[in-house]
């Protein structure tokens, strides 16, 4: 009896393929079609996701960055014996010894502006809070996407962040039916509703010195922030900090690298918002 000989695997397999001499198997044009619409309903799936999820981790880094200014304007109200840092409106504040201030330099629209791109004046400034965070990327919003030529080359802007108007400012001017802080003394004399917010998130064309002036008379003199998913980022006296959606449309403006103050916009809630947490009024017999 003839012993059957095993074929090989590798020599039945090719057996069962067909032959087709000179052809080539490709891609049809349909099965090329399915699998580019199976591709864009995948990234229609998936880019929203990916942007809110890119969104979420600015807002997080932007509370975080809120958190080290506090602490650091809380360090420096312990170490100047319970006295707030100055925030005073002014070209050249904090850059001299007999003027100081918070934070140095004044942002612009315009290019060829070297504050907007200067972090030394932002960590080093006379009278500053910065000797107690050393890293000037706390002071910008990572959602902030604002830029700026020096010479040919263009570069990020350095700084989102204001003080309150109403926290450390030295001259009162024509508010004085509004209280004033310059110590915790006067924040235990009457408090703003959540205690009083100390910095704000600040629209990229309203930003210039580092002062947010108050809204008023229903006007917009500056714009918050609103690029957190129509919101900004705030720190209080208190020490907590939090993301404030506003709830206006009007308040949420674009970016046109345009000087965007004095807005009047009668209505406007969002104002009345900012309002009650930047100072409180006076009673009858307040100095
Ligand atoms: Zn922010």
């Amino acid at each position: 009896m003839k012993a059957d000989v095993a074929t090989p695997i590798s020599s039945r397999v090719i057996e069962r393929l067909p032959l087709r001499s000179g052809t080539r198997r490709a891609f049809t044009l349909i099965e090329l079609l399915v699998v580019l619409a199976i591709i864009a309903v995948l990234a229609s799936i998936m880019l929203p996701a990916l942007g809110r999820s890119k969104s979420q981790a600015h807002i997080a880094t932007c509370l975080n960055n809120y958190r080290q200014l506090q602490v650091a304007w809380q360090m420096y109200v312990d170490d100047f014996e319970r006295r707030f840092p100055f925030n005073n409106l002014g070209l050249g504040v904090g850059e001299r010894e007999d003027d100081p201030n918070w934070v140095a330099g004044m942002l612009s629209r315009q290019d060829q502006w070297l504050d907007n791109t200067n972090t030394y004046k932002l960590v080093h400034a006379c009278g500053g809070i910065g000797i107690y965070l050393k890293d000037p990327q706390v002071f910008k919003c990572p959602s902030d996407r604002s830029t700026t030529f020096i010479g040919p080359r263009r570069y990020p802007r350095v700084r989102s962040v204001t003080m309150n108007l109403f926290v450390g400012t030295q001259t009162a001017g024509k508010l004085s039916t509004l209280r004033w802080y310059h110590s915790t003394s006067d924040l235990l004399a009457g408090l703003p509703v959540d205690n009083g917010f100390v910095f704000i998130d600040t629209h990229e064309d309203s930003i210039s010195p580092g002062v947010y002036r108050y809204p008023s008379d229903e006007y917009w003199n500056d714009f918050p922030a609103s690029h957190h998913n129509g919101g900004a980022t705030f720190s209080f006296t208190d020490g907590h900090v939090a993301c404030h959606i506003w709830r206006d449309e009007r308040t949420k403006q674009p970016v046109r690298k345009k000087e965007l103050y004095g807005v009047k916009q009668p209505g406007n809630n969002d104002m009345r918002w900012i309002q009650e947490r930047a100072t409180a009024p006076k009673k009858k017999f307040d100095p």
